[in-house]
């Protein structure tokens, strides 16, 4: 018989990828999503919302899981094997300007869909993933993260996933369910929101070299990430539920890079040399060379990345990194796609893209 999944926050990247992988191991798929993925157009989950409605191991529920009526007699009618609580307000400008709504969702949220499991008898049968976000060890700054690192949150959304995860460990310890926190440091892909500085970076870049736009405006470039591919992330959240004991662990490369860093590789990719010159505020990236047709349209000496202000954090979380020892020792976790294929696969897909804006 095929296991059956839930996963919150399907439209997002994370669980795009994670649907794919469950659907291509054989299982049966639910999602919820908050909005309709269709109404999202700057984003592929268009394909994927008409890949699955033609997939008959693949159903979309439209809702919020914050509705404990309606996920109770989702959980109910589905009984899943897994639920992977992917669903989160991410980014630390929205979870500014909306504190309460991402304490309720990143807080309370988990607490009922743990509560349901419990309610419903299947606390035995359901076993139970919470994405815990990197963020939790905002403070750090620079040191190696992992499981038994302190948690010191730099954001408001970021307070409410502390609850969340020792709300996790608590239904785990008291409960004795099968629920664990995976924290996962920065995972990208072509699927991720141009709100996050890498797919910002690939998209703008990509633009600019079909004249569709001028100059990428960044904020600090020497933020340091350890940036991951997600569909390997996904990869690593089903292994998490698939051990004979649950436990938490830290994904993540073990390898970070600066924005700058990003840039230069995201620009190489597109054919452009960059040189960057001047301090802080006044720093630009100016074209040094053009090694590829692809950016013929360009010339050397032309400024095509600037620092503006507006993207400068207050709260910034300078440098993330993450020790994911436990993983690679506990669960054979390797991570497949190094940063430059991530690069590479980024940039093209957002060259396909702007070519096909620039034809039009
Ligand atoms: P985060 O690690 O979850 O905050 O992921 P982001 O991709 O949003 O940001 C990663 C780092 O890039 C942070 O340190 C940001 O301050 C830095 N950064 C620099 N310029 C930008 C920008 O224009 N947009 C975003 N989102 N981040 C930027």
């Amino acid at each position: 018989m095929s296991k059956v999944a839930l996963i919150t926050s399907i439209a997002g990247q994370d669980g795009s990828y994670l649907a794919e992988l469950l659907l291509k191991k054989g299982y049966i798929v639910h999602g919820i999503n908050r909005h309709y993925p269709l109404l999202n157009t700057d984003y592929p989950d268009l394909n994927y919302q008409e890949g699955y409605e033609t997939n008959p191991d693949f159903t979309f529920h439209y809702g919020d899981w914050c509705d404990v009526a309606s996920l109770c007699r989702l959980l109910d009618e589905i009984c899943p094997d897994e639920i992977y609580n992917l669903g989160a307000v991410t980014h630390p400008f929205t979870s500014s300007d909306s504190a309460e709504y991402a304490g309720t969702l990143d807080g309370i949220a988990t607490l009922d869909m743990l509560e349901a499991i419990r309610c419903l008898g299947l606390e035995q049968k359901t076993r139970y993933y919470q994405a815990s976000p990197s963020e939790l060890c905002g403070l750090i700054n620079g040191m190696q993260a992992c499981e038994m690192s302190d948690f010191t949150p730099r954001h408001t959304n970021t307070v409410g996933k502390i609850y969340d995860y020792w709300t996790t460990v608590n239904y785990r310890e008291t409960f004795g369910m099968y629920a664990c926190n995976g924290i996962l440091f920065n995972h990208e892909s072509p699927r991720r929101s141009a709100a996050f500085v890498t797919r910002k970076i690939t998209r703008a870049l990509a633009n600019i070299t079909q004249g569709l736009e001028r100059c990428l405006y960044l904020g600090n470039l020497d933020a340091q990430r350890d940036w991951g591919h997600a569909r390997d992330y996904a990869k690593m959240q089903w292994m998490m539920l698939q051990q004979v004991e649950p436990e938490d662990f830290v994904i993540a490369t073990g390898v970070k890079y600066s924005v700058r860093q990003f840039v230069t590789f995201a620009a190489l990719e597109l054919g452009i040399k960059l040189r960057f010159e001047g301090k802080g505020l006044y720093e630009r990236g100016v074209i040094a060379a053009i090694i590829s047709p692809i950016a013929a349209a360009l010339k050397v000496g032309d400024v095509v990345v600037g620092v503006d202000p507006r993207f400068i954090r207050h709260d910034e979380t300078e440098k993330l990194a993450a020790d994911p020892t436990k993983a690679r020792q506990k669960l054979g976790w390797v991570p497949e796609t190094s940063l430059q294929d991530l690069v590479i696969e980024m940039v093209q897909a957002d060259l396909a893209a702007a070519k096909q804006k620039a034809r039009l």
